[in-house]
């Protein structure tokens, strides 16, 4: 299936434009990517290293690329010279390795922190106290900078399980957001993927992750 440029449109029409879409792309050929671009989507969402290198040689400089699959620290060095965001930072080890490349670079890497909200525990995020443990090492990593709070619902038809999750995220997101230093601002949240993006802007969410819905179903090699 092709890009869904109605889809797109109509959803950009839908809801506010202090929303970012971010055009999740994981699996789709360069051409479907190609096709999204002409039509000025400039936010493209990807999962793998490598898919997103080959990906980032291929299309137009101009694309704001974001890393929102989970990310092993001995692969940071790939994506740290393109990369607009990376989403999911869920460790205080791959942060210091993003600001290790960073250094190298010479450029801030901008970055959000995931919250682990949900009761699978197939899903990645810090909890409360390593977020502050990480905090509190801000001050050594000036090559990071910290944007925002990124989280993963529950997979549940349960609409007030998956509500619940994203009010969680939003209250520690606002909590943190009344401190800032240099390298620690928060001012995005990215919350909400095809299935929950109409439970997650309502609950705060002015960052959405969207595949399916605007890509097709993914199908994946074996
Ligand atoms: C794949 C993925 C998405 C997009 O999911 P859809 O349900 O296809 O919209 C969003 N966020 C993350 C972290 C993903 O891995």
């Amino acid at each position: 299936m092709p890009f869904q440029t109605s889809v797109y449109s109509s959803l950009k029409n839908q809801i506010d434009s202090n929303v970012t879409i971010v055009a999740v792309s994981k699996t789709k050929p360069i051409a479907d990517l190609q096709e999204a671009y002409d039509i000025d989507v400039r936010d493209f969402g990807e999962n793998y290293v490598q898919e997103l290198v080959d990906k980032y040689e291929a299309l137009p400089k101009d694309i704001r690329w974001h890393f929102i699959g989970h990310l092993q620290s001995n692969k940071v060095k790939y994506i740290a010279p393109f990369v607009h965001l990376i989403h999911g930072v869920d460790s205080e080890k791959l942060l210091i390795e993003i600001n290790k490349q960073g250094e190298k670079f010479n450029k801030k890497i901008s970055c959000l922190l995931q919250i682990y909200i949900a009761k699978e525990e197939t899903k990645f995020g810090l909890n409360e106290d390593e977020l502050e443990s990480i905090i509190q090492k801000l001050p050594q990593l000036n090559n990071v900078q910290i944007v925002g709070m990124m989280g993963m619902a529950s997979f549940s038809s349960d609409n007030q399980i998956v509500k619940n999750e994203f009010d969680t995220l939003k209250q520690l997101f606002d909590k943190y957001s009344t401190s800032s230093t240099e390298n620690f601002k928060l001012e995005t949240l990215s919350m909400g993927m095809s299935g929950d993006y109409k439970m997650a802007i309502p609950c705060g969410s002015n960052m959405i992750r969207i595949g399916s819905m605007l890509f097709g179903e993914r199908e994946y090699k074996k």
